[in-house]
């Protein structure tokens, strides 16, 4: 019998999903693609794919294959938000070229599948191709493989036979980047993200240690990073499209991420995931263990990208003291009056419900606020700014 067709609680077990730890070389390619043509992202990801072994590396005839794309809100694809509908047309047409079945699913952060599929043009495309697009809407509940003991993800994520992440390169408020390992948190069904942000609170170690329990259940088999339009500044939700032209894959979306953080030239101390992974001993965590193929990395590194303002920094404080400063020390949400239609969409989205809407006006309790930004991220009309903590402005205009 195939190892592929062998199921789990079932979820199909690869390699990936016995042996994480297993440290080997992994491939990531770059591509150069500089506009979303139809033609020329089909011919960029297929040159992408090719020292892969092309699409048939990854796709067998017959097989169910889930493409993840980022659905985070319904936005037009020009605001960088969501995965291109032109990315996903490429490789649902690479996956039926293989004869695979492709279905193609998330759970937006904020509203239905169904509208940030229209609103992102991907309901379009799918309809355009025959793939199915199927909502995360049942939960399945596995046992986890570290410190979280139970976690529930979408049936459809888990059921697939195969999985190809479709991510968008954007900068987040919490964690620096979004990429190949924070775009599997749409696995997680609706409102089940609010409550794993209210279990790692304001503790990014903690919420990168959640996302990679997540991605290490059911590691995609393959990642493709749309970055030819990635977002910069105060991303996921309200940053700014930045041309970068780049198109990345591999088989281990945290090589993937590793990759496009050094393109991007991210900070080592900001880049929280790969950090955990590495103390985790997670395979693709180690630069030493990735290869690059493609465009050479020194030709695809972006100048000048604009990181999110972070909502902390890292002292080394005592706890005691952090815990007693923070207020001072972090940065937080607040309304904009002359943007914010009182619609109460942040307020729904909040975690441990520190928003209400009393007289006419967006009230923060920012003794219950984490700091996650999910506010941020999903308010309809960039009426949420961040606010600096007094002693962060002070440190940070005198040190
Ligand atoms: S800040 Fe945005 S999401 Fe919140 S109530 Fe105002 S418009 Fe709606
Ligand atoms: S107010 Fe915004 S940043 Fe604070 S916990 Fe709620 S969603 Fe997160």
């Amino acid at each position: 019998m195939c190892l592929f067709s062998i199921k789990y609680a079932g979820i199909p077990l690869t390699i990936r999903t016995i042996f994480p730890y297993i440290s080997a070389m992994h491939r990531v390619t770059i591509e150069k693609a500089d506009s979303y043509l139809r033609r020329e992202v089909k011919t960029a990801i297929s040159r992408l794919l090719a020292p892969l072994g092309g699409i048939a590396a990854f796709v067998k005839p017959g097989e169910r294959v889930l493409l993840k794309p980022n659905m985070l809100a319904a936005k037009p694809p020009e605001k960088a938000v969501t995965t291109h509908p032109e990315v996903l047309r490429a490789v649902i047409e690479l996956v039926q070229e293989a004869s695979g079945i492709p279905l193609v699913g998330d759970s937006p952060g904020f509203g239905g599948m169904h509208k940030v599929a229209e609103k992102s043009g991907m309901l379009q495309v799918a309809e355009e191709c025959g793939a199915e697009l199927v909502e995360f809407s049942e939960p399945v509940e596995v046992a986890g493989t570290g410190m979280f003991k139970r976690l529930a993800l979408a049936r459809p994520y888990l059921e697939a036979d195969r999985i190809i992440n479709l991510p968008k390169l954007k900068t987040h408020e919490m964690m620096t980047i979004t990429c190949g390992v924070k775009n599997l948190f749409g696995a997680v069904v609706g409102t089940g993200k609010a409550a794993w942000h209210l279990k790692a609170g304001a503790d990014r170690e903690l919420f990168a240690r959640m996302l990679l329990e997540i991605y290490l259940l059911r590691p995609p088999d393959l990642t493709i990073v749309d970055a030819i339009t990635a977002m910069e500044g105060d991303g996921p939700g309200s940053g700014d499209p930045r041309h970068v032209g780049l198109l990345l894959a591999g088989d281990n979306a945290l090589a993937v991420d590793l990759i496009a953080a050094d393109i991007l030239g991210i900070p080592e101390k900001l880049r929280y995931v790969e950090r955990v992974a590495r103390k985790l001993q997670i395979a693709g965590a180690e630069r030493a263990t990735i290869e690059t193929i493609g465009i050479p990395l020194e030709d695809a590194r972006v100048a000048g990208f604009r990181l999110p303002h972070l909502s902390d920094v890292q002292f080394g404080l005592p706890v005691f003291l952090k815990n007693r400063l923070r207020h001072y020390l972090t940065s937080r949400p607040v309304a904009n009056p002359e943007l914010c239609r009182l619609c109460g969409v942040c307020r729904d989205a909040c975690p441990p419900r520190a928003i209400e809407i009393r007289d006419g006006k967006l009230l923060f309790d920012y003794h219950r606020c984490i700091r996650c930004f999910c506010c941020r991220e999903l308010c309809p009309d960039g009426a949420l700014d961040v606010k600096e903590g007094t002693l962060l402005h002070l440190i940070k205009k005198y040190l």
